[in-house]
């Protein structure tokens, strides 16, 4: 059984998966550029190592939770990374939870087919990657009920399982290596232009002379309705413990998702795939975050593109 698990990228979202690791059991080992976060864990007795690599060496399984691309490919392959010693690696899986592009994930995925197994497992021969970005946010993360996409080999996933499960609620296995990244990035992207619809639907309405919150009662028993209608209202005052009703604090930052319309443009431009939508989407959340709203939530679309008002 794999119980020993490598923690790599204690964030917002990381620092809360661990917990949930360590409290279905599992024995975790963590690593984090950040000192502070790293002395938190070990003064919650969580044994911290220096770098990727020494946590390699202490784990069966590694899980990486880090801003992007760059950063993934670093911890993977840089210097001290997880595959320094490529003709013997201790980890026989390796999860990468990061929301980067597909591209970057095959290309690792490739680099760690490359290695060998230190300790041979029974029906396990190389060690394995498994793209599993997360749905879900830091409200999920605490509550252990993400929802992971997970690209790869379906042996690893089915190994995988149980450790994906200790985190979240639901795993939807995508197909082969950077599927995960694939689903991910375009769930965000129809999140990103819902969210633009319902903002736009909304404060037209308001011009119009109907409420938000009456027309969100018509939006949500209608074809209108969508997450970002239903479960994450952009208009303060129509919906309670979402982040407009708080100022747009708190959820999921404006910077974070211009960034993921960004993986989807270069991923669009990659495949040769026409991109109306990105192209738009990414234009108004690069404004959003130029005039100074890059850390609020994404839904203060509703306040500062479309100049919405309260209810
Ligand atoms: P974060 O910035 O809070 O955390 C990233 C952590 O990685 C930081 O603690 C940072 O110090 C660490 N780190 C950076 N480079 C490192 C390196 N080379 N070695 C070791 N540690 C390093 O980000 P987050 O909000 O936790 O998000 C992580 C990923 O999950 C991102 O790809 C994000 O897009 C995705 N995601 C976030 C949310 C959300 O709501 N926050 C939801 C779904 C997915």
């Amino acid at each position: 059984s794999l119980q020993n698990v490598g923690f790599i990228g204690l964030g917002n979202m990381g620092s809360r998966m661990v917990n949930n690791l360590i409290k279905a059991g599992y024995r975790v080992t963590v690593h984090d550029i950040n000192r502070d976060v790293m002395k938190m864990f070990t003064e919650m007795g969580v044994s911290a190592r220096g770098t990727p690599y020494e946590v390699a060496q202490d784990s069966e399984v590694v899980i990486t939770m880090l801003p992007s691309s760059s950063h993934a490919m670093d911890v993977y392959t840089g210097t001290n990374g997880l595959l320094r010693e490529g003709n013997a690696i201790r980890p026989a899986l390796l999860i990468d939870s990061s929301t980067i592009d597909p591209q970057t994930t095959r290309k690792i995925s490739l680099a760690v087919s490359n290695c060998n197994l230190k300790e041979k497992r029974e029906n396990w021969e190389k060690p394995v990657m498994l793209d599993a970005p997360v749905s879900g946010g830091v409200l999920a993360a605490e509550a252990g009920t993400l929802t992971f996409m997970v690209g790869g080999p379906e042996e690893a996933y089915l190994a995988a399982r149980p450790i994906l499960q200790s985190m979240g609620t639901t795993s939807i296995y995508c197909g082969g290596s950077g599927n995960g990244s694939a689903a991910k990035i375009c769930n965000n992207l129809a999140m990103a232009v819902s969210m633009l619809g319902t903002s736009e639907a909304l404060a037209l309405g308001q011009s119009l002379g109907i409420s938000a919150s009456t027309l969100t009662q018509v939006l949500n028993t209608s074809s209108g309705r969508c997450w970002s209608s239903d479960k994450y209202n952009p208009v303060p005052g129509v919906m309670k413990g979402v982040p407009s009703s708080r100022d747009y604090n708190g959820g999921f930052a404006s910077k974070l998702m211009a960034k993921d319309l960004n993986l989807a443009a270069a991923s669009a431009e990659e495949v040769g795939h026409k991109s109306t939508l990105i192209s738009k989407a990414q234009e108004i959340y690069k404004n959003m975050c130029e005039d100074g709203h890059e850390t609020e939530d994404f839904s203060c679309v509703f306040r500062h593109f479309y100049n919405g008002k309260d209810e």
